[in-house]
């Protein structure tokens, strides 16, 4: 009996099929973002012991009550608002999880959500599946900004939701206090809510300030603030993220959660929880760290005949192919995986039109002699 497929147009994501291809030709994998190293040793050591000590045993659904604290800690510090842990905070297994709760929170059938592109690719299956319709408008480059001229005339009265990425994945960009300026007239056009993925929220470089919309009371009063810790704490094997937002928005958010996954490894949040508070230096100096890699990786291929703006945010760099090939983006990422030994995402699949650019894009979350042996293979290409 055919099955009718809910979501007909989504194969396997890009980030699974480079991975693979990387794993199947022995090439460097800069493709998925993921870092080759591992977390800090006092965070391992802390998981470790809740794992051998008891702790394994269903926690709370909306995560342990010492994690939901020192969260609601970390927020209240970095962006001056205060949330209850009890009701502002729910704990979720991976960002990925938080971002499809919130949507499916607010989603109702017909209604359309505003996605910028390059767009991260597990936002719109989300929406498809809630009986939305995305709304795709695109970044300009060279620097990805967003025109919001273009968002007043997309937005009607179906608009419910606006999903913001900042910094961004693929492109690096990050935004500034005229985006939020921006996006506070867009929402005072109607009932809409905003889903804000910040999960690269400690990696921005040069010394630009994250605008998280924690820091706005009017925008978080409609927004669903997510973060992930995989990406702070180098762990992004483990799938432990959090959602902030208002005690209204984070009811609805628990209970598409509770029927998701109800929760999440019981030894993960308690470890994180003790390194959370031990070390707060961590993800202070991670902006620091990944610039050094930034700076070495783009250091690097100054010589070759790729042309590149340095990364503002993430652990993505973007590179220009243009002097070097016109091949589509998704057949040049996998050839030079196949044949060079490199693997890099095409950043065509984040469209919902397809660019006319010509860019590639590389994760430089990789040891310092990884990103040395990848630029030199670049460099003769
Ligand atoms: N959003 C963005 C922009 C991401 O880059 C990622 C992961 N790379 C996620 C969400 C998902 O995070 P997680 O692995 O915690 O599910
Ligand atoms: N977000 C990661 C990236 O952009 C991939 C995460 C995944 O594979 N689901 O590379």
């Amino acid at each position: 009996m055919p099955l009718e497929s809910k979501l007909p147009n989504v194969g396997t994501t890009i980030f699974t099929v480079m991975s693979k291809l990387a794993a199947d030709e022995g090439a460097i994998n800069l493709s998925q973002g993921y870092p080759d190293f591992d977390g800090p040793p006092a965070l391992l050591e802390r998981v470790g012991y809740y794992l051998t000590n008891g702790y394994n045993q269903y926690p709370p659904m909306s995560g342990i009550e010492p994690l939901r604290q020192a969260i609601a800690g970390k927020v209240a510090d970095l962006y001056g608002v205060s949330v209850d842990p009890e009701t502002e905070v729910t704990v979720t297994s991976g960002a990925t999880e938080a971002l499809f709760c919130a949507i499916n929170a607010v989603v109702q059938v017909g209604d359309e959500v505003i996605v910028f592109d390059p767009c991260y690719d597990s936002y719109e299956p989300a929406v498809t599946l809630a009986g939305g319709v995305c709304r795709h408008l695109p970044l300009h480059a060279p620097d990805f900004h967003v025109d919001w001229d273009r968002v007043h005339d997309a937005v009607g009265p179906k608009t419910r939701l606006v999903i913001v990425n900042t910094p961004h994945n693929p492109t690096g960009a990050v935004w500034n206090v005229a985006d939020i300026a921006g996006l506070r007239s867009v929402l005072a056009r109607g009932d809409i809510y905003v889903v804000g993925d910040e999960v690269y929220e400690h990696i921005l470089f040069d010394g630009r300030a994250h605008v998280s919309l924690c820091r706005y009371p009017d925008l978080f009063a409609r927004s669903f603030v997510v973060s992930s810790f995989g990406k702070t704490y180098h762990t992004t094997g483990w799938k432990v993220a959090y959602c902030v937002a208002p005690a209204g928005l984070s009811a609805e958010f628990r209970r598409v959660h509770q029927f998701v996954t109800f929760t999440t490894a019981t030894p993960l949040q308690y470890g994180i929880a003790d390194f959370l508070r031990s070390c707060p230096e961590h993800h202070e100096n991670l902006g620091a760290f990944y610039q050094a890699k930034r700076d070495l990786f783009c250091g690097l291929l100054a010589e070759s005949r790729f042309r590149l703006t340095p990364s503002a945010g993430t652990f993505f760099q973007l590179v220009d192919y243009g002097q070097i090939s016109n091949e589509p983006d998704a057949e040049l990422a996998r050839r030079w995986t196949v044949e060079k030994k490199i693997a890099s995402i095409p950043i065509s699949v984040f469209y919902e039109e397809p660019p006319t650019q010509t860019y590639l894009r590389f994760c430089f979350a990789k040891d310092d002699a990884t990103l040395e042996q990848a630029a030199e293979t670049l460099c003769e290409l």
